[in-house]
């Protein structure tokens, strides 16, 4: 009998992820990715709840341990950086602003990538153009002119997936939030410490510098956008459009900011995105289902998006290797997920604008809210503020489908 063969779109954290748990399977997997290159860059994301448990399930535990950013916790700074509040990491799995497990994106990515041990193809540079669903396999087409034949194809491309749109012309929507981010690598200085350091401007905006274990520091520039907030904006300016745009924005900015803006023009590593959430009324159409922010994008204020992603290919791999029936396992990922996911998107109210104040007044209330929360006497309170529901799920128990270990597993 012929291994099931997949063909998965996006080499970042759901992609691999989920290749990983399907070569254990016994499929054959590969992955497509448009980048020339693995991506190395992103900031530092949160590992939370049932992810950790899917990383020690995949014994990856103590390698993402190993990559942890060193961080400390989360310190709000008023005028000149004085500490407003700090919420310290919390030894709870779901708990905090600063998970306990936080890694940068690019070391989770290679994780997974190098867990596969040369069992995934990957194919850099390159991405689908055509699919056709035959009902007995799928027909790719790539940019490059291959032409190729898989059981099952899974977009894992990011919360604006063009594969997505190859299939799901209908029935799916992106919420913008109203907010814009710009993250950058940025030379470590002696005024640098490992705590997660955020200071707020009225008029929305944000400078925040997180460490790394690189030698380097994450830093990221917010802002609130008002009235109009087409979605598209800030996905619409250029590399150059954008750093022009930001010198303007963040101009009169004090703190880091002029540190940050004069960084733009060396960072090999910019990124940014208008924030939204993903909203689909299925994750799959025949032979062709999303995965990761793909699928249910909730954005980074979420503080799950990553946990999302780990989860969400476990489950999946899991259901199409339990099943003979790809609609069948598309049901059970579905019936999974689902609920899990929709509370993930359900951010408290007033996020992410409560913590990025427009008036001098506000800034000044949220603060105040800040030394309450940050309080021992709150602390519980606090807590839940930066709690989302990362163990809000009944994890299947897929093991008896791993294959004889053939791996590093
Ligand atoms: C370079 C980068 C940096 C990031 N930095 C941060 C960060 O600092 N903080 C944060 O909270 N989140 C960040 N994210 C998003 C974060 O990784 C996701 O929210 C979350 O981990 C879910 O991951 P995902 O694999 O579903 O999607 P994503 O991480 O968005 O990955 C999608 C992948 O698909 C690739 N791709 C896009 N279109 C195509 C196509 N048509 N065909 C093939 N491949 C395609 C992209 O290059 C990317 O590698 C970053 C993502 C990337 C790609």
């Amino acid at each position: 009998m012929s291994r099931p063969s997949i063909l998965i779109a996006g080499a970042s954290i759901a992609g691999p992820a989920l290749a990983l748990w399907l070569t254990r399977y016994g499929w054959d997997t590969t992955i497509v990715e448009r980048a020339p290159a693995f991506r190395t860059g992103g900031q530092n994301i949160d590992i939370r709840g049932a992810a950790r448990e899917v990383l020690r399930r995949a014994g990856l535990e103590d390698a993402v341990r190993a990559a942890n950013t060193g961080e400390v916790g989360t310190r709000f700074l008023g005028a000149g950086g004085a500490v407003v509040a700090e919420f310290p990491v919390q030894k709870s799995e779901t708990a905090g602003a600063t998970a306990e497990l936080e890694i940068l994106r690019g070391d989770l990515a290679r994780i997974f990538v190098d867990a596969g041990d040369g069992q995934t193809e990957y194919l850099y540079g390159d991405r689908i153009v055509a699919l056709d669903d035959t009902g007995t396999d799928v027909v790719v087409t790539l940019e490059s002119g291959t032409e190729r034949r898989f059981d099952v194809v899974v977009a894992a491309d990011g919360m604006r997936s063009s594969t997505r749109g190859l299939v799901f012309a209908d029935g799916v929507s992106l919420r913008p939030l109203g907010m814009e981010m710009t993250y950058l690598t940025i030379p470590r200085t002696d005024a640098d410490t490992s705590w997660w350091n955020w200071y707020n401007e009225p008029g929305g905006l944000a400078v925040t510098l997180r460490p790394d274990r690189h030698g380097t520091t994450r830093a990221v520039l917010s802002s609130v956008i008002y009235g109009d907030r087409d979605e598209a904006a800030g996905g619409r300016r250029s590399r150059d459009e954008q750093k022009d745009h930001l010198r303007q924005q963040f101009a009169h900015v004090g703190w880091q900011a002029p540190r940050v803006l004069d960084a733009l023009d060396g960072a090999d590593d910019m990124y940014f995105e208008t924030i939204g959430q993903v909203k689909a009324e299925q994750w799959s159409r025949g032979r062709v289902a999303l995965t990761g922010d793909a699928a249910w994008c909730a954005s980074p204020v979420s503080g799950m998006g990553t946990s999302l992603s780990v989860v969400g290919a476990y489950v999946l791999a899991g259901e199409l290797a339990a099943h003979v029936d790809h609609r069948d396992a598309f049901a059970g990922y579905e019936r999974v997920m689902r609920p899990y996911v929709d509370q993930a998107q359900r951010l408290p109210p007033g996020v992410p604008q409560i913590a990025n104040p427009r008036t001098r007044l506000g800034l000044e209330t949220f603060r105040v809210a800040l030394r309450i929360a940050s309080s021992p006497v709150a602390g519980k309170l606090s807590g839940r503020l930066f709690s989302p529901p990362a163990d809000k799920i009944d994890l299947p128990d897929y093991a008896h489908l791993e294959q004889v270990a053939s791996g590093p597993w």
